[in-house]
């Protein structure tokens, strides 16, 4: 990874964590909060981050703007997306999810903790057809 790259420089005035390998710089912002997260290449929810939130899948809505890379998603139902960067990104509680090809995914996400799904106006869980 290149230092000079701002997509991957360390994030002036957030936190930095790692969790299962995937690099999170998180920032206040108002009610809510503004992260960059770095997922490896190969990252796939189910297998690297599973074990670490004790969930059967990923419960937490995600929005924000993919700014490298391309995420698979899949629902339990089968249904499924895919996100290419430059892209807006809004996924639903209640998924799997992994990083496709060689890249590092990039994803700029605005959260509002557990209630970032009810703040966005998102279903709190994936709803077949809509
Ligand atoms: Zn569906």
């Amino acid at each position: 990874m290149n230092s000079q790259n701002p997509l991957y420089a360390p994030v002036r005035g957030g936190e930095h964590h790692m969790v299962a390998g995937v690099r999170i710089d998180v920032a206040p912002a108002g009610a809510g909060r503004i992260k960059r997260v770095i997922y490896p290449a190969g990252f796939r929810w189910s297998k690297d981050m599973k074990p670490v939130s004790g969930t059967d899948r990923c419960q937490f809505a995600h929005v924000g703007f993919l700014l490298q890379g391309q995420v698979h998603v899949e629902y339990p139902d089968g249904c499924t997306e895919e996100f290419i960067a430059p892209q807006a990104v809004t996924i639903e509680p209640g998924h799997d999810a992994w990083v496709v090809g060689d890249e590092p995914a990039i994803l700029v996400e605005f959260d509002f903790k557990g209630d970032t799904a009810s703040r966005f106006g998102l279903n709190g869980e994936h709803v077949h057809g809509t």
